[in-house]
């Protein structure tokens, strides 16, 4: 069941997924906010695609562009991974 129509203001959209997805995988999400979370990705196929690629690849940016995210995601997640990078510097 899908109805776009509806706005419940307890809803995250698309773009707070990338904002949030580092600090969910973190596990240092507030529950009330992780569990909101985990419900709009159950309901997003977009999201789902998105929270693959950004476990998978998260070393592996160049590797977005086969997978079907939005293209606003997919800004959002290459920024993500661009600050990551910087703070983690991992092994190039
Ligand atoms: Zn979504």
């Amino acid at each position: 069941m899908s109805d776009p129509e509806t706005r419940d203001p307890t809803t995250i959209e698309c773009r707070q997924i990338a904002d949030l997805l580092g600090d969910y995988l973190d596990g240092t999400l507030p529950k009330s906010t992780h569990e909101l979370l985990e419900w709009h990705i159950e309901g997003c196929p977009p999201c789902v695609a998105f929270v693959k690629t950004y476990r998978g690849t998260i070393n592996a940016a160049t590797k977005l562009r086969e997978v079907e995210v939005p293209k606003e995601l997919k800004k959002r997640l290459l920024a993500v991974l661009r600050s990551q990078r910087d703070s983690r510097r991992p092994i190039a």
